[in-house]
């Protein structure tokens, strides 16, 4: 089997053919995987670390897994979680309604600092999953750029399942067309400069639709194991 290092190199050679020069960063989707496994990562180079789940993210944070790379919270956010992951996250890339911009916001004005956020996508309109609908993205954004402590750096988003990468592209074009007509209305304290989009079956497919920044797990860490308990 080939070893995480490994992995991260021919993960980082298909990345530079799709992007043909320009800079993408390498998220590691490291859920289920210990905090030894993710050092490994770290230590191949990637951009960064994300994370599903908080209990795991903060039992891996505790065990320094992701000494030397930023932290990304990639999954689900509940309202209630919110304030053991501002100020530990660098990046929280699944902010889905204008009540958790609100209450990121109020945490981190109580820690004196600014939390980067994206705002999540459910740019399939997928009853089962999360994420603002499409029309709704820009009135948060909008909603964010009002507050102090919150800075919204882009966009992120899971496309529907499909059979093959090829499905995904009008998603990901979709994804690329909302971002980039955001950008240009230029809100303030609003950088919108990453579009978080591609996973190990589709990063290429999404890079060429205009993703700077891809999540990838099993293509790193090889197939997880569900018959574990998470984070073991
Ligand atoms: C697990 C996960 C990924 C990576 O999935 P792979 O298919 O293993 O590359 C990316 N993004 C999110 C939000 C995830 O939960």
């Amino acid at each position: 089997m080939p070893s995480i290092a490994e992995n991260v190199a021919a993960v980082r050679a298909r990345i530079e053919d799709a992007a043909g020069g320009r800079r993408v960063l390498l998220v590691a989707a490291s859920k289920m995987n210990d905090a030894a496994r993710v050092r490994e990562a770290v230590a191949a180079g990637v951009d960064a670390c994300g994370e599903n789940r908080v209990q795991e993210l903060l039992e891996k944070n505790a065990a320094h897994a992701y000494d030397g790379a930023p932290l990304h919270f990639i999954g689900h956010l509940q309202k209630n979680k919110v304030k053991y992951l501002v100020g530990t996250a660098d990046l929280i890339e699944s902010v889905d309604s204008p009540e958790l911009v609100e209450l990121i916001d109020a945490r981190a004005a109580k820690l004196g600092l600014v939390q980067d956020i994206l705002l999540e996508v459910n740019i399939g309109r997928e009853a089962a999953k999360s994420g603002l609908m499409r029309e709704d993205v820009e009135k948060t954004v909008a909603f964010a750029a009002e507050k102090e402590h919150v800075r919204v750096r882009g966009l992120m988003a899971i496309p529907p399942v499909g059979a093959s990468p090829e499905d995904s592209r009008p998603y990901f074009a979709a994804m690329r067309e909302l971002f980039i007509d955001i950008a240009g209305k230029k809100y303030d304290n609003t950088p919108m400069d990453l579009l978080s989009m591609g996973m190990s079956g589709d990063f290429e497919a999404a890079i060429a639709e205009g993703a700077n920044m891809v999540r990838v797990g099993s293509a790193i860490f090889g197939a997880r194991d569900y018959s574990r308990p998470a984070g073991r």
